[in-house]
């Protein structure tokens, strides 16, 4: 049986013996000796092996082994003298699995740039900071489940071929056999897509469970190539019954708390990398967040603040336009330097399912900007009046038929209720500081870019 090395250097079993398996990162030979760094993916950390010429494979393989080989190594565990370790281990026994040409292997000890390990989506995961990415990505995805299990919300998997473009959040990616020559030929009797948000079907559960979140792939074919949109991501969309716009900033910012600091307490030595190699001062930034109370300011305020900030803004600011990034930097980042929830929209620039203010020119929208991102979370409280939600949809263009279903959530039982969306890539982002948000998805697409 194999132990994974981070139990190893948890526990500590000085004097037992040991086995595990991983990926050479380095040989350095003195002697009558050689010393393996052994990386197994389950940590950050290395562990340290010391193998001895009497083994009998030494010369003709441990002698040859190379950065990338995978290993089978057994032996007992012993204090180092080492600096910087606690622990190495001894081998009796070291069996090459896969051996690794030094001469090809692209991931050679130095460091390579991000740009460049994106060309090899196959290998990067095995780097430090890939590698650190992955499990931190991973830890945050168990604690939002977490998170929301532990409040009674129930998961809803909402579908990922839809019907319904939901508030033409950004172009669909179209689903078709290829064979369709007309309307009637569609696979499933109407055109279908790759949804774009599980919002409207999150909805129909929420007017039934209460609580309900839904956490899964999003796909949008908008043509941004930035720093912060990808074509496939994922997002968690909470959706809460007898809930308002208050309700659901509360929640929105009680999670995003919650999920910093389990990362922070339970990836402490990933954290570190980024703290000291990504972003200098990621976890001081962090626990600020924690700590403080997110700002809050209307929308037309926070026009009113870029229209007096002595900055030269890209793009227009005026009431009814959209907050563009830059926009939402400058307010997070030189206003108030701490998140930054945002409401009260205009109705114009938001989707139809928006409820109304009471003055008909806003909406309760509510979007959450941070430091270093700007949006990474857009929600509203959800108009329930069916007159009200009606007119806006014949205002927007959209096709009544089509959405007969979600009217019916107004006819029958109505309530107040709110929700949100979290692209969770970009929470990634800010909590390992990573400035690309294809650093932080396994394999990421992009127009242009779909790698593996
Ligand atoms: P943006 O203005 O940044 O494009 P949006 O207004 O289109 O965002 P929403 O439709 O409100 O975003 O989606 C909810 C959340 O999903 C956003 O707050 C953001 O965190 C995330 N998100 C949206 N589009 C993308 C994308 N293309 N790639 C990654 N995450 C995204
Ligand atoms: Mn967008």
């Amino acid at each position: 049986m194999k132990t994974r090395i981070k139990n190893i250097l948890r526990e500590k079993p000085v004097g037992q013996p040991v086995a595990l398996a991983g990926w050479v990162r380095t040989r350095r030979d003195t002697g009558s000796f050689s010393f393996i760094e052994i990386n197994d993916g389950s940590c950050l950390a290395n562990l340290q092996i010391l193998a001895d010429e009497k083994l009998s494979n030494y010369a003709s393989d441990i002698k040859q082994l190379s950065t990338g080989s995978s290993v089978m190594v057994a032996g007992v565990l012993q204090k180092s003298p080492a600096k910087g370790q606690d622990v190495e281990l001894q081998a009796s026994q070291l069996t090459v699995i896969g051996t690794a040409d030094p001469e090809t292997y692209p991931l050679q000890k130095k460091r390579h740039s991000f740009e460049f390990l994106r060309e090899l989506a196959h290998l990067r995961p095995r780097t430090n900071a890939l590698g650190a990415v992955s499990r931190v990505r991973s830890r945050l995805s168990y604690a939002v489940h977490q998170f929301f299990q532990e409040r009674d919300f129930v998961q809803v998997h909402t579908p990922i071929i839809t019907t319904s473009d939901c508030e033409g959040a950004g172009e669909m990616f179209i689903v078709s056999t290829g064979q369709e020559k007309n309307k009637a030929e569609h696979f499933f009797g109407r055109s279908a897509g790759l949804t774009v948000s599980g919002q409207l079907q999150a909805e129909v559960y929420a007017l039934a469970l209460g609580d309900v979140y839904t956490f899964g792939p999003t796909f949008r074919a908008e043509n941004s190539n930035t720093s912060r949109h990808l074509s496939e991501f994922w997002m968690l969309e909470p959706e809460m019954a007898f809930c308002d716009l208050q309700g659901n900033m509360a929640i929105a910012t009680e999670m995003l708390k919650y999920l910093l600091n389990d990362a922070m307490s339970n990836c402490p030595e990933d954290m570190q990398l980024f703290d000291k190699f990504i972003e200098k001062g990621l976890l001081d930034k962090l626990r600020g967040v924690v700590e403080k109370e997110f700002a809050h300011i209307t929308y037309s305020e926070a026009v009113d603040r870029l229209e007096k900030a002595k900055k030269d803004f890209v793009y227009p600011v005026k009431w009814g336009l959209d907050l563009q990034s830059e926009h939402e930097r400058y307010l997070s980042e030189e206003v108030f330097q701490c998140p930054l929830i945002v409401t009260d929209y205009p109705a114009s620039i938001k989707p139809f399912y928006m409820r109304v203010n009471d003055d008909k020119k806003t909406v309760a929208a509510m979007d959450i900007l941070v430091p270093g991102i700007g949006e990474i979370v857009g929600g509203s409280q959800r108009e329930e009046r069916y007159d009200v939600l009606e007119a806006r949809m014949i205002e927007a263009g959209i096709e009544l038929a089509d959405y007969a279903w979600y009217m019916d959530l107004r006819r029958y039982g109505s309530v107040p209720h709110s929700g949100f969306g979290l692209g969770f890539e970009r929470l990634v982002q800010f909590v390992t500081g990573m400035a690309n948000i294809r650093e932080v998805i396994a394999f990421p697409r992009a127009p242009g870019s779909a790698p593996c």
